[in-house]
């Protein structure tokens, strides 16, 4: 799909990145993103998304806003309580950019619909707090071929990662990573130990960005990407640091 002269001019400052090409901004808008979760990291990735021409995304969340949100879900003003959250998110996210084909699901991802959605392609950036979704996404991911966009965020650090392992056999899957975490494992909610919005800024905003590195490989113009690797960010000492991880040959989900 060829740019026309209001996507060179939208996208002039990215495209005149050394290295990114209108190739590159084609690509973009060719790509179908799935984003789970439409809070705290969910706000910062749809948006920065759209804004830099990712061409086709689904929003999917089944809560509704409430007040204790808006100190982080920017998406939402104070106005939208009591609204679905996809929906909302989406209408935003349209304003920012309406050249993009937004859709919004509010509901939460079950089995049903993840066999459904995630297919071979498809880039599922897991946004929620929910060890049994997120472990959904990871196996859905794996079976489809399909690839994951990991991030978390709570207290005032966050982990992100990227798992390809249903179309690279080098590559781990989630469970890898974290084999302890189960379907009835308690994540860190925000709701029981808290969050500082812009952490969840940080971490959405990284999402973001390696969603849009996953959607253009095999080139990588925005530097190397997070698949085996695994970036701890904690801001009380402002601390980032990358690790290799690699992949389990005993994984349930996609070793042997
Ligand atoms: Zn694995």
């Amino acid at each position: 799909m060829a740019l026309n002269d209001d996507d060179l001019t939208r996208y002039a400052r990215q495209l005149i990145l050394s290295g990114v090409t209108e190739a590159h901004q084609e690509k973009l808008a060719e790509t179908s993103v799935l984003v789970v979760g439409a809070g705290g990291l969910g706000a910062p990735l749809l948006l920065y998304l759209a804004a830099a021409g990712v061409g086709h995304i689904t929003i999917m969340d089944g809560d509704q806003v409430e007040l204790t949100n808006l100190n982080r879900q920017v998406c939402f003003a104070t106005d939208d309580l009591g609204q679905p959250k996809a929906s909302t998110a989406a209408a935003m996210a349209r304003r920012i950019n309406p050249s993009v084909v937004i859709t919004a699901r509010d509901e939460w991802l079950d089995d049903e619909r993840a066999d459904q959605i995630i297919s071979s392609g498809l880039i599922v950036a897991d946004a929620t707090d929910r060890a049994e979704t997120r472990l959904r996404i990871n196996r859905f991911c794996h079976q489809k071929k399909a690839t994951m966009v990991f991030g978390g965020a709570s207290r005032m650090e966050g982990q992100l990662s990227s798992f390809r392992s249903g179309v690279d056999q080098d590559s781990p899957c989630f469970t890898c990573i974290f084999p302890d975490i189960s379907a009835t494992s308690q994540l860190p909610r925000c709701s029981e130990v808290g969050i500082l919005g812009p952490i969840t800024g940080v971490i959405g905003s990284l999402m973001a960005m390696e969603v849009i590195r996953q959607s253009l490989i095999p080139d990588q113009p925005f530097g190397s990407d997070l698949c085996g690797k695994l970036m701890l960010y904690e801001e009380r000492d402002h601390f980032m640091q990358t690790i290799t991880v690699k992949k389990r040959p005993d994984c349930p989900v996609c070793g042997g």
